[in-house]
């Protein structure tokens, strides 16, 4: 049997950035990163929209992102390489009051958080964005820094290419217990693990692994479907990544434009359908952009693809930190929409835990798995 300190299972964006940083910080044991697929096709990280934004309701959300966002910046310095982060801006748009509101109270804990989010009125939306119909806006929040898009295979090349970790490419079938604790982990190929800590990095597959511990871990796979179109008449390609009242979201991609939207029935996908779901783009998408903006009237679609959120059902926020009985069990898991730019600082801070026993650069208590024992939702307000 083979045996290591610590084996992460998935080796996409999060697992990776686990590893990355216990080589960082000296972790001085072994590591193992199991992954079934290394060319990453169907893991979430491969299919995201690469967006990274300051605007939470939550302030550790927001200081989670704040920290991503530098270490984004930070990667020419650190690996040479260029995430090609499009300091664009995100763009709230609210169209009721209760909207506005919301925006307001988000826009005071950003503030206190040391973002610099402008709120925005109708008419003041309209002169930055002419392309816009502003008719029906109560309010908007702009983001003008520290938020945008970003390389998200270059983020996992990165993580990747640097950490001083053993590789393997196996599918992990089943976790061994002994007195209350994770003794080793079973693969497909029939090799067996020991290991001192587990990690459970598995994205939208979290909750089968959790289930092989007999934890229960309110994480499912649901689709969402990216589209990528062009327009007849190209609104500026410095615009920012609007999300409309609807929940429609649209950002620049090159010369192209990006989109999508929470779909009107959601819940559990089967983690096997990457099927596109072609009805949001006509049925919701493309409405409610018209609605928004004469350049989205002419539109024609060019690619599309759909992937899988982990999402918490309790929250739709990460479960990260050990289990409160099964100790050398961690979660790294749930990140819903919003797990590409959290990788780095949970990266970090799990990293902190394994090897100092404690969080010290954030404290990610409140993401713990103790408020899905205690059924007490962390809520972030700001979803997408
Ligand atoms: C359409 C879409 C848009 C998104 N947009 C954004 C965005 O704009 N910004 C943002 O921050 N986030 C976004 N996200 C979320 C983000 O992509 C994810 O939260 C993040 O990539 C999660 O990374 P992960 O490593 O946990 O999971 P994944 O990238 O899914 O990786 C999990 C890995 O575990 C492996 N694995 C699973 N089970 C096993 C097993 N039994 N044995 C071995 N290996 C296993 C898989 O093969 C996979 O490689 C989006 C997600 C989707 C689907």
């Amino acid at each position: 049997m083979k045996k290591a300190d610590i084996v992460i299972c998935g080796g996409a964006v999060i697992g990776s950035a686990i590893a990355w940083f216990l080589d960082e910080l000296g972790f001085d044991g072994s590591v193992i990163v199991i992954e079934r697929d290394p060319s990453f096709a169907r893991s979430s990280t491969a299919l995201s929209a690469s967006c990274i934004r300051q605007q939470f309701s939550q302030a550790l959300n927001v200081q989670i992102s704040q920290f991503g966002v530098g270490f984004i910046k930070g990667a020419p310095e650190r690996w040479g390489a260029d995430l090609n982060l499009q300091e664009q801006g995100y763009l709230n748009l609210a169209n009721t009051q209760t909207g506005a509101e919301t925006l307001r109270e988000n826009h005071a804990v950003q503030l206190d958080c040391g973002a610099e989010t402008l709120l925005l009125s109708d008419a003041e939306i309209a002169q930055k964005w002419p392309h816009l119909i502003v008719d029906d806006l109560a309010l908007g929040a702009f983001g003008p820094r520290n938020e945008g898009w970003f390389d998200s295979m270059g983020l996992l090349d990165g993580f990747r290419q640097n950490a001083g970790v053993t590789r393997m490419v196996d599918e992990l079938t089943g976790l061994m217990m002994s007195k209350g604790r994770i003794s080793s982990v079973k693969l497909a190929s029939g090799a067996e693990v020991s290991c001192g800590v587990f990690v459970n990095a598995a994205g939208p597959n979290a909750a089968v692994i959790a289930e092989m511990a007999g934890v229960d871990l309110p994480v499912e796979p649901r689709k969402r479907t990216n589209f990528l179109f062009d327009c007849a008449e190209p609104p500026p390609a410095d615009i920012p990544l609007m999300i409309d009242p609807s929940g429609v979201w649209a950002r620049p991609e090159g010369k192209h434009f990006l989109t999508g939207c929470c779909p009107d029935i959601d819940g559990p996908a089967d983690p096997n359908d990457f099927d596109p779901n072609h009805t949001e783009f006509d049925d919701i998408i493309w409405p409610a952009l018209a609605a928004r903006s004469k350049n989205f009237e002419a539109i024609k679609l060019q690619r599309f693809w759909a992937g899988h959120y982990a999402y918490n059902t309790l929250d739709q926020n990460a479960v990260t930190g050990q289990h409160p009985e099964i100790q050398n069990f961690i979660f790294a898991n749930g990140f819903s929409g919003h797990g590409l730019q959290q990788a780095p600082a949970v990266g970090l801070a799990i990293a902190e835990l394994i090897t100092h026993g404690e969080y010290q650069t954030l404290d990610l208590a409140p993401l713990g798995f103790e408020r899905i024992l205690s059924q007490t939702p962390f809520l972030e307000k700001c979803i997408i």
